[in-house]
């Protein structure tokens, strides 16, 4: 049976027949060195497998293949014995278990790929993604599994992890435990030096780690993510575990998070966290990790979990794990109060509206598809990406918005998707062996709101037509328009313009700066640049006869041009060649307000912007 949930109180001093033995002596060389030992083994063969990719990152990393210098042993009362061992794929090992009550098997794991879903370790600290440190035994994977940190305790005092603690730290190392392979394989582990904070709230535990080298004020942190958590649990009612961490690393270029059942994983340039003003980006993707705990750790698709970790794992919903969530962590963040309702509209427009204007792929794939096929769309994207899909995290976010407001326009502001959430979470609680199929999840949908949103909501998820918001949003006193806004001008160093910016132009690329060369990384389907033929890696090398320097010169020219040709020079595959560009205005889409608004459209508004519940 599928099980999830556990309770550090469960874990005191419990038995294990699994336990892997972590070690750090190569740590310098991201090295961890792990001894595996399985007990109570009763069968000729024992077959243990290294995942091939952890849940909610939906791409394929082959974690066996940064593993090595595998060996197995029969443990007797008199010594090892090392024992036989074939690979039946890529990651399963068979071992020769014939007579044998014990086995050990050992192997390193290069941990050297620093994301918020893989392992990483050096000198100063490790974080460890379990998918791709401990491999499971088949048939097993419903046992107590232990796992012993035997790191230098003095250097690294600091683990945070939502594995539960078995026994008090020894000289033998830090022992914890998971009550399955699936909630040991959901637990990340941050060990070092880090910072930590503390606080209780909804009746639970909290810790805020802070893994970075940049001194940031946890403490301004903790306070918000304590505010995060009383928002977000008030909509469920309450904390459905009895401790959460909240590990956050900040590095420079970090980014992107990871949702678990208990913990999330939160990667963030330092810059978010040395200029408070600067932080709302952290604490939506605080806001969206954590609300994770409920929408896809709990309630889910029913593809996923239990997992297959060998193979792809494929489900039309990510619409809801990730498109409601996107629409979510925004909102959150405006009832946490650390947006204005302006802000919160203002990012609807900016990240949402005219985010998805500039997709193309909107018009060539449905967001369900996008969702089924996340492992080679989103997760692989080719270069001309943007074109032939949608991302199910912006335009499922944007699909969900609409469906709030659609819901509480037809119910006079008396029902919305916060009820929608709150009876999927029933559903989960009544029974949480098994995840939503998406005629369930609309079927509760429509339970919970008394509306029929069925055919709306999937003409919108498998479309690939234009959404309706001017319908959806006058409800509301809004209409979606496109306004022109200024370029970015030219200040040659200085904080005073040279001279006044021009509009900004719509060429339709997008230009990297690649030393010194300005290279073509997109072009967007019927846009003046595949108009003109260019293409991607190509290299644009003069405007009119002057030679292009950087991205923003480029703007800054063509922004003088608008309505007019523009004569390029270009550079492809070692030959130069010129054509010619209409260069447009570049218009950006947004909400704003209809003319004569209506009380009803007022009131519907305040409903749908109200903070509290
Ligand atoms: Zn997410």
């Amino acid at each position: 049976m599928y099980e999830i949930e556990q309770r550090d109180e469960q874990l005191v001093n419990s038995s294990a027949s699994i336990t892997y033995e972590v070690g750090f002596d190569r740590a310098p060389q991201h090295l961890v060195s792990v001894r595996m030992r399985i007990e109570k083994v009763d069968a000729p063969e024992l077959t243990l497998v290294m995942p091939s990719w952890s849940p909610g990152s939906y791409k394929i990393r082959d974690y066996a293949g940064w593993q090595g210098n595998v060996r197995c042993y029969d443990v007797t009362s008199s010594g090892r014995v090392p024992r036989a061992f074939r690979w039946r794929d890529k990651a399963a090992l068979v071992v020769d278990a014939k007579g044998a009550t014990v086995i050990e098997v050992e192997y390193l794991v290069y941990a050297h790929d620093r994301t918020v879903r893989t392992s990483h370790v050096n000198r100063f600290h490790a974080f460890l993604m379990l998918t791709s440190i401990c491999m499971y035994v088949e048939g097993r994977m419903n046992e107590v599994h232990h796992l012993l940190l035997t790191h230098d305790q003095q250097l690294w005092p600091s683990i945070s992890t939502a594995l539960s603690p078995v026994q008090a730290p020894s000289t033998k190392g830090v022992l914890l435990g998971a009550r399955n392979y699936d909630i040991l394989a959901d637990s990340p582990i941050e060990i070092g030096d880090h910072r930590v904070r503390m606080f209780t709230a909804a009746g639970a535990r909290h810790e805020v780690a802070v893994a970075t080298n940049y001194d940031v004020d946890i403490d301004w942190l903790t306070e918000r993510i304590k505010r995060i958590v009383e928002v977000e649990t008030a909509l469920f009612g309450g904390a459905p575990y009895d401790r959460y961490v909240f590990i956050i690393q900040a590095y420079p270029g970090a980014g992107g998070g990871l949702e678990h059942a208990r913990s999330s994983v939160n990667a963030v340039d330092p810059s978010a966290l040395l200029d408070k003003t600067k932080a709302i980006g952290l604490l939506s993707l605080l806001c969206h990790e954590y609300f994770h705990l409920w929408n896809v750790k709990r309630i889910r698709p029913v593809e996923l979990g239990p997992f297959d970790y060998t193979r792809e794992t494929y489900t039309p919903m990510l619409w809801l794990a990730e498109g409601l969530t996107s629409y979510y962590d925004n909102l959150f963040a405006y009832r946490c109060g650390f947006t204005t309702e302006k802000e919160y509209l203002d990012s609807i427009s900016r990240d949402d509206i005219a985010k998805l204007a500039q997709v193309q792929g909107r018009f060539a794939m449905s967001t369900r598809d996008s969702s089924y096929l996340a492992w080679l769309k989103l997760y692989l994207q080719s270069p001309d990406g943007s074109n032939r899909f949608p991302s199910y995290y912006l335009k499922g976010g944007i699909i969900v918005m609409l469906l709030d407001v659609y819901i509480i326009d037809h119910t006079d502001g008396k029902y919305s998707m916060d009820d929608a959430l709150r009876m999927m979470w029933q559903r989960y609680l009544d029974d949480p062996s098994r995840g939503m199929t998406e005629d369930e999840c609309i079927a509760i949908i429509e339970r919970a709101t008394r509306v029929q949103v069925r055919e709306r909501l999937m003409s919108w998820l498998d479309g690939t037509e234009e959404l309706p918001y001017d319908e959806i949003f006058s409800a509301v006193g809004y209409r979606v328009g496109a306004a022109p806004k200024k370029a970015a001008a030219s200040t040659f160093g200085e904080s005073v313009p040279a001279a006044e910016a021009p509009e900004a132009p719509f060429i339709g690329w997008s230009l990297a700066d690649i030393g010194g060369r300005m290279v073509v990384r997109s072009v967007d389907d019927g846009s003046p640049a595949q108009q003109a033929g260019i293409g991607i890696d190509d290299e644009l090398v003069a405007i009119d006869g002057i030679r292009i320097l950087s991205p923003a010169q480029a703007d800054h020219l063509l922004g003088g041009r608008i309505g007019r040709a523009a004569q390029i020079t270009g550079h492809c595959d070692g030959r130069i060649y010129t054509t010619s560009i209409v260069v447009q205005e570049r218009l950006f889409p947004g909400l704003i307000e209809i003319d004569t608004v209506t009380e009803r459209q007022r009131q519907m508004r305040k409903r749908w912007l109200q903070r509290s519940l």
